[in-house]
């Protein structure tokens, strides 16, 4: 998952169903901030920062979730934190969950901190729709992960790689990709969501499954190839899944 997402961005934006997107903001704290899985992104981990951080218990980690709309002292904390000094290499995430209900006047007094953080702070903006975010949010962040089931297309070919009876239809796969056109940015988009939500426990060869995942978001395909790349992806994930 971290070979698509900048490390070194300081404000990500996840725009997805609210469960969804609070998995994929604890994978992603998770990469980052353990150092088992800073070595193998993604990878399953039982190491007491990942334990801490799925549980919203890590110190490095503040989630702001208003009840209501945002208040300035919602984002308080986030002052308060950032008065102190951080090592070096440590980082520390802030979450806004329902980040789409910030107020302006809350958005404004976050403006300069999310620009120009101190080291090692960064922001993750979660929000159910992108349009519903102020500007002054959509323009400082890197959108680092939309669902895939806001586009009813990219959800009907993402079921090619996680239904069961799907997965075992290649020429269903085939008539979609002769009748749709998908770019690369949905191709990249879809492996990113597949990576965020694949059972390894479903699959016969789970260490497959999780290769190959891997070899293709490291593999993406050139302009013109995302067809031929999806049904690669397709029969490698049927192999792992089906065949001993
Ligand atoms: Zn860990």
């Amino acid at each position: 998952m971290s070979n698509l997402i900048n490390a070194a961005a300081t404000a990500l934006i996840c725009i997805g169903p609210r469960d969804e997107i609070i998995e994929f903001a604890i994978g992603h704290l998770q990469d980052i901030m353990c150092p088992h899985r800073q070595a193998q992104p993604g990878s399953a981990c039982r190491c007491a920062v990942c334990h801490a951080i799925t549980l919203h218990q890590s110190s490095a980690v503040t989630w702001i979730e208003p009840a209501n709309d945002y208040l300035l002292e919602d984002i308080e904390p986030v002052f308060n934190a950032i008065r102190y000094q951080l090592d070096e290499g440590a980082r520390h995430a802030f979450v806004f969950v329902n980040a789409h209900l910030l107020s302006v006047a809350c958005a404004n007094r976050l403006l300069k901190v999310v620009e120009e953080p101190p080291r090692g702070y960064f922001f993750m903006f979660l929000a159910n729709d992108y349009a519903a975010l102020l500007p002054t949010i959509q323009s400082r962040g890197t959108v680092t992960y939309q669902s895939v089931h806001q586009t009813p297309m990219l959800g009907g070919l993402l079921a090619y790689f996680t239904d069961p009876e799907k997965q075992q239809d290649p020429a269903g796969l085939d008539t979609l990709l002769r009748n749709e056109t998908i770019s690369l940015a949905e191709t990249r988009l879809l492996v990113h969501q597949l990576a965020t939500i694949i059972d390894y426990t479903q699959y016969r060869q789970p260490a497959l499954a999780r290769q190959t995942l891997d070899t293709a978001q490291r593999n993406f395909p050139q302009a013109g190839g995302a067809q031929h790349f999806l049904r690669w992806l397709f029969m490698a994930l049927h192999a792992a899944r089906f065949i001993e």
